[in-house]
């Protein structure tokens, strides 16, 4: 639902308490896998009216699959 988003949608913003519609932006996190410190570039929901940061459902789930998929190429030995 993340990746074709073409129409406006809504959720509910903690600070305006009542559903506003957002915009996803990218943001950079950092992990720390096997003892070795991972980028990843995760989407991020933002309300369109304040600017706080929102977690509209399937987000979570969405930026799993964003890490792992990120996770994936980065240890991949393309000479092995
Ligand atoms: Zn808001």
């Amino acid at each position: 639902m993340f990746t074709n988003q073409t129409e406006p949608v809504e959720d509910l913003c903690p600070k305006c308490r009542t559903n506003r519609p957002y915009t996803l932006r990218k943001k950079e996190i950092q992990k720390k896998i096997n003892g070795k410190n991972f980028h990843f570039q995760i989407s991020a929901a933002y309300c369109s009216v304040c600017g706080a940061e929102m977690s509209p459902p399937g987000l979570i789930d969405y930026n799993i699959k964003e890490v792992e998929g990120q996770y994936q190429l980065m240890t991949t030995d393309p000479f092995s």
